[in-house]
């Protein structure tokens, strides 16, 4: 009778009916059974900077190592506040605008929790990261996608279409995530582009929930603009960023979200009863982190703008047809000159037979059939696994 009782019930919630694993954090662990070369999870292969590992290292030997104030380290917090100010001119008060959570991934999902309701409409730029989707299931909102379309040209711009976004904004819509410098594409949305869309937040009343955790990695020029930065936006935004990216520790879990007070209350209860909170010594090491000085940034960029210029060439000449990424450290890729039926195909045939790992593009798309015909690779790699990886795909080029 038990195991009727049991084969009857269903032990899952029908919540995680409607997405699936991820499939970049499923292409690392294929990388490393295969041992291929993993251009596919973005997170860097070299050292974190010596300054803020011993920070770390300093805060766990000061006994820094119960849990910090649910919301965040003071240290942290102000840190950050004191950088919106410096790099965007946005005055945020550490005590009642900021909130310190897991990583930027939490930081996300406790946002969406906090502001959505069952029936609200989530607006999302595709190709997205993948996490968005599945977040916007999980906090009872429906995502509503709006395309991103590839540039005709090699070193052109993404772009969306004016009507389309539009038309994705009406009275059940809560918020729009917008993330500049974008993964997977590499855009980096323009001042005007931002203001359209926030046009569009004011009319409609909608937030703006921003992942800038790329904000510092930025080529060829470009500039980012935090959407809280722009005239009718500080109260209807929520501004996600993080240490991962910045300073190259993706381990650490640590990430934030500055929001308006009465928003920043409810992500607060969320992440409380989720995490209680972000590693303490690690945030003390983050608020060293925020106060390195201005060359480092540059280095971070310059480091990651040379990276990108070493393995575009090599993909192009492999055969791939590259959109040149002018920000962030991912470089999209369109493969229908390989002559694959699919994307699954071809990053199983890649991972495999050419020991490289990379994301398919239908993990960015609503649509599998969207990303068909798209894969992207990660270059936030030391020279010799950018190099061994070039090796490597040559032998797909003498395939053509
Ligand atoms: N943002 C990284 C990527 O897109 C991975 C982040 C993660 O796996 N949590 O590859």
């Amino acid at each position: 009778m038990a195991d009727t009782a049991i084969q009857q019930k269903s032990f899952l919630s029908g919540r995680v009916a409607h997405f699936t694993e991820s499939v970049i954090r499923e292409m690392t662990r294929q990388a490393m059974l295969q041992g291929a070369v993993n251009l596919s999870q973005g997170f860097p292969d070299f050292p974190a900077p010596a300054e803020i590992k011993l920070a770390a290292q300093d805060a766990i030997a000061a006994d820094i190592n119960q849990y910090a104030i649910t919301w965040g380290a003071k240290n942290l917090r102000q840190a950050v506040a004191r950088q919106m100010q410096v790099w965007q001119g946005i005055a945020v008060d550490p005590d009642r605008e900021i909130t310190v959570c897991c990583g930027s991934t939490e930081t996300m999902i406790s946002t969406l929790l906090a502001v959505c309701n069952a029936g609200d409409e989530v607006v999302i730029f595709e190709p997205f990261y993948e996490n968005y989707g599945p977040d916007a299931i999980l906090s009872g909102a429906q995502p509503r996608f709006v395309r991103l379309r590839p540039p005709a040209t090699p070193d052109g711009e993404w772009t969306f279409d004016e009507r389309e976004l539009r038309a994705a904004f009406h009275n059940h819509t809560k918020a729009i995530i917008v993330n500049t410098p974008n993964n997977p594409t590499g855009k980096v949305f323009t001042r005007s582009e931002l203001e359209l869309i926030r046009d569009l937040c004011v009319e409609f009343n909608v937030l703006a929930i921003t992942d800038e955790i790329y904000e510092h990695i930025l080529y060829d020029g470009t500039q980012h603009i935090s959407m809280a930065a722009l005239d009718g936006m500080r109260e209807r935004t929520i501004t996600i960023n993080g240490l991962s990216k910045t300073y190259s520790v993706t381990g650490w879990r640590v990430g934030w979200a500055v929001a308006p007070p009465a928003i920043t209350d409810a992500i607060r209860k969320v992440h409380d009863f989720l995490t209680v909170g972000a590693p303490a010594p690690l945030q003390e090491a983050g608020a060293s982190a925020l106060g390195l000085p201005p060359s480092y940034y540059q280095g971070l960029a310059e480091g990651y703008r040379k990276r990108r210029d070493r393995l575009v060439p090599v993909l192009t000449e492999a055969g791939f047809r590259c959109f040149l990424p002018r920000g962030a450290y991912y470089v999209m890729t369109d493969i229908s000159g390989f002559g694959f039926a699919n994307d699954l195909e071809f990053t199983k045939y890649l991972v495999k037979d050419i020991g490289v790992a990379t994301v398919p593009g239908s993990s960015f798309h609503n649509d599998a059939r969207d990303g068909a015909q798209q894969v992207r690779f990660a270059f936030c790699k030391r020279d010799e696994t950018l190099d061994e990886a070039g090796r490597r795909l040559r032998k797909l080029r003498a395939r053509k």
